[in-house]
């Protein structure tokens, strides 16, 4: 005879079969310690043990698939000579894509005005280590 109310809880006695009896580390109940199995949880990119022997009556836990890392894929191959829209040029009024002298739309001359466009482009930052300056 055998139950939740008896001394050996959910294991079963069996002068026949005589099996091992195991405590599960959760509920406290006794069970057949081939019943208890180990708690595993995932951790970064694998499963990890916990330690744990506990019953799959009741205490087994499945593993949080939110604790496992994601593991993003690696970027695509980049295109070769991608030919983009020359926005920076469009917006300024400046050549146009039709323009047969220039293969990509805009002139080293258009670069340039627009790099010196840049408020504050040529003068030096502060040393944020000069203390005496300050
Ligand atoms: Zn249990």
């Amino acid at each position: 005879m055998s139950g939740p109310w008896h001394p050996t809880g959910r294991a079963r006695v069996s002068p026949r079969n005589p099996q091992a009896i195991g405590v599960c580390q959760r509920c406290g109940l006794w069970y057949q310690r081939s019943e208890l199995v180990p708690q595993y949880e995932w951790a970064g990119v694998k499963m990890q043990n916990l330690e744990l022997y506990i019953c799959t009556r009741t205490c087994y836990d499945i593993p949080q698939h939110q604790l496992k890392t994601i593991i993003i894929p690696p970027d695509p191959m980049p295109v070769y000579r991608p030919f983009p829209e020359p926005f920076a040029s469009d917006d300024a009024g400046g050549t146009t894509i039709t323009d047969a002298s220039s293969p990509n739309g805009f002139f080293a001359e258009d670069v340039t005005e627009e790099a010196a466009r840049v408020d504050g482009a040529d003068e030096a930052l502060p040393d944020p280590n000069d203390f005496a300056s300050r």
